[in-house]
């Protein structure tokens, strides 16, 4: 693992898509060493390079400490965006845990995305967090299948692991969810994958299952993608997609019906606004039990 210099790890978030209701984004680290071969990170347009070496951003809780202080306005923070925040050295170097505390203590939101079960470390920041602001916790899993997630996330911890840090989460009162996504062509785009995730979901008790189904692929990452299937799904690709940004899964109006039919089956939610509003009833549910 490397340091870097970052001036500014607080930016605002400014877009029209309300992405889990976020004001603003944070990456502690730059790369990841998680190796998800369809990581859209690798895309030349954000211009990491060696995205496999993890680049702690030098002195990160102090100026993230510095920066919240300063805001003049409270909201939600996006982590983990472009780099997993639980990545393998956040173990040891513990540099997200102390941005927690920062985001706790100035009386900010979270909205976590992660593959790595050592966020329950933090269970108890996220309870404070929760006590007075948005405090969300998204895993990803993207397959139900143990040796297809060896293949296409190969260093990052196991899917069955991910779903019991849902538990671990959802037991200790912490509102939680799953990144469905991306979904593959050819390759996770199964009823049976859906299924499977869906059920686990409903019974390790997460809140909502957010789906993508498809893969964005552009320049890098496609590249990158591309060297990690193999050739004849390379070809396939090639002949369906040709250039597209956008590579949809073939069955994705099924895959879709079936979604959100076990979802509503289940009491998962899986639109986004009713994900953003739940979020916020839920520090309002906790403020009454508190009373
Ligand atoms: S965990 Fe996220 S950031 Fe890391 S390689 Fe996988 S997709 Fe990329």
């Amino acid at each position: 693992m490397e340091f870097i210099f970052a001036k500014k790890l607080v930016q605002t978030v400014k877009s029209d898509y309300p992405w889990f209701g976020v004001d603003y984004n944070m990456n502690i680290y730059r790369g990841c060493n998680h190796g998800c071969i369809y990581c859209d990170s690798r895309s030349s347009c954000y211009q990491v390079h060696d995205f496999d070496t993890v680049k702690a951003k030098q002195d990160a809780p102090i100026k993230v400490e510095n920066e919240l202080r300063n805001k003049r306005k409270n909201g939600v923070i996006g982590l983990g965006a472009m780099s997993d925040p639980y990545n393998y050295y956040e173990k040891k170097l513990k540099y997200t845990k102390d941005v927690l505390k920062s985001i706790n203590k100035n009386q900010f939101g979270v909205f976590i995305i992660t593959k790595s079960d050592l966020v329950i470390r933090d269970i108890d920041i996220f309870k404070s967090i929760s006590n007075h602001s948005v405090c969300n916790v998204a895993l990803t899993i993207t397959t139900y299948d143990e040796e297809l997630k060896k293949e296409i996330e190969p260093y990052s911890p196991s899917s069955s692991d991910r779903f019991n840090a849902i538990k671990e989460l959802s037991d200790n009162g912490i509102y939680t969810g799953i990144l469905m996504m991306p979904i593959l062509p050819f390759i996770n785009d199964s009823i049976e994958n859906i299924e499977n995730i869906v059920k686990r979901a409903s019974e390790v008790g997460a809140n909502y299952i957010y789906p993508y189904f498809g893969v964005t692929l552009r320049d890098n990452q496609k590249d990158y993608y591309f060297m990690n299937i193999s050739s004849k799904l390379v070809k396939k690709y090639k002949t369906v997609y040709k250039d597209s940004y956008m590579c949809s899964s073939l069955n994705s109006k099924d895959l879709k019906k079936h979604f959100e039919m076990l979802c509503n089956k289940y009491g998962i939610l899986y639109k986004m606004d009713d994900i953003i509003n739940e979020s916020k009833e839920f520090i309002k549910n906790k403020q009454i039990s508190l009373f």
